[in-house]
């Protein structure tokens, strides 16, 4: 078999091995009957949808769910013909096709309703609805004082064949804070909203609440379907609950850049725009070719680690578009020598979360900004996923 050559100026590695323990660690969290949907959203964080969806279903999740329509046609278009829910629609997206396509929709709405049973009589078929009430995040979904009237006018387009109810559901604003008093509260008005549309008529097969948190923190919350997303891809959602190894987690995803030149430079060089570092000795300076459009943040600069010629430095000076500068401080490693700015952590690399740190971020926004210019070479493909190499 011949090995493909790794792309060499940079390279996100994808651990699909991780991923599939990832999943099988929330699954062993939820009980038998409560559902795992893979949240595969934005390129799956930056990880890539397809065959972190497909992984994903290998270890046992068995939904999908994207923000976009276009995300959720992209992944029936690449085979993955899983349940899938997709949640972020605007005015005159596809939501014929979406049907079409057995792709689950989202509704918080009126605007959104009208849509879907035009489009579904369009279809000739009945669209697959989840009703999404606003308990208390005031971001997407339906408000308590309009619901009455939202779940009445589903219901009606169901007794009409329009559609059918199959989720009722919403999202949690602080779960990554334990002991939140919104927890509670959001908790409290779910079952109230959905105790009142099941008054009404509705007979859904999911009500889901439950984000990474709330499924590796509040077993209260996890319902018939928890949807998970950061977890799966082994960052922990909110330091303040854990490492990710708390939760028999591991990170996916390993970022590394061959170093383009490796040079000595006297005491007082300034490095990097505005100078905002300067050599106090004579030393050594490292090039690394990753820069704010590869996503490494520019709020970084002069804190972000590295892992290079075997020690962690920081980046010296500012971030550039597509490249930054670390002190080797008289060390003199191999142009070509990889630098590791984040992974799993266990060859002394710094983690996403380090660099959510130096950046003030979450670790969420490091993984999910990897540019497109960054190729990802996904590893470990398990045979059940029908991958043998990278995709
Ligand atoms: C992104 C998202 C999730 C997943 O959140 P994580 O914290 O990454 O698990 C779940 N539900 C909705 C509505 C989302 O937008």
């Amino acid at each position: 078999m011949s090995e493909t050559p790794e792309p060499l100026r940079a390279r996100a590695e994808i651990d699909l091995g991780a991923l599939r323990a990832n999943v099988r660690a929330l699954r062993a969290r939820v009980a038998p009957g409560t559902q795992v949907m893979a949240v595969v959203k934005a390129d799956a964080y930056g990880h890539g949808a397809v065959p972190c969806a497909r992984e994903a279903l290998a270890a046992g999740a068995s939904w999908l769910g994207t923000a976009l329509p276009q995300e959720a046609l992209a992944l029936r278009a690449a085979g993955l013909d899983a349940p899938l829910l997709c949640w972020l629609w605007t005015p005159g997206d596809p939501w014929r096709e979406a049907i079409e396509a057995d792709i689950d929709v989202s509704v918080s709405g009126r605007w959104a309703l009208d849509e879907v049973v035009a489009a579904a009589r369009a279809a000739g078929r009945p669209a697959r609805v989840h009703l999404k009430a606003d308990t208390g995040l005031g971001r997407n979904g339906c408000q308590p004082a309009d619901w009455p009237d939202l779940v009445g006018a589903a219901l009606k387009a169901q007794a009409g064949g329009e559609l059918r109810i199959v989720g009722l559901w919403s999202h949690f604003a602080c779960a990554d804070e334990p002991g939140h008093p919104s927890i509670a509260v959001q908790l409290a008005a779910f079952r109230t909203m959905v105790g009142q549309a099941e008054a009404a008529g509705a007979e859904p097969e999911v009500r889901h609440i439950a984000n990474s948190p709330a499924t590796l923190t509040l077993p209260e919350t996890h319902f018939d379907l928890v949807r998970t997303g950061i977890a799966m891809y082994g960052i922990s959602p909110g330091p303040e609950l854990g490492t990710p190894a708390d939760f028999g987690l591991r990170p996916v995803m390993r970022l590394s850049a061959a170093l383009a030149l490796v040079k000595q430079a006297p005491a007082g060089h300034g490095v990097s725009y505005g100078h905002h570092y300067v050599t106090e000795h004579p030393t050594t300076l490292g090039l690394v070719p990753v820069g704010y459009a590869d996503g490494v943040p520019r709020n970084a600069s002069g804190r972000g680690p590295v892992l290079a010629g075997g020690k962690v430095r920081t980046v010296a000076g500012r971030v550039a578009m597509d490249q930054f500068v670390v002190d080797l401080h008289g060390d003199t490693p191999a142009p070509g020598e990889r630098a590791v700015l984040f992974g799993p952590g266990d060859d002394g690399e710094p983690t996403a979360e380090d660099w959510a740190r130096a950046a003030d971020t979450i670790a969420y926004e490091i993984v999910t900004r990897v540019g497109s210019r960054v190729p990802r070479v996904h590893k470990n493909a398990s045979a059940e996923a029908g991958r043998t190499g990278e995709a």
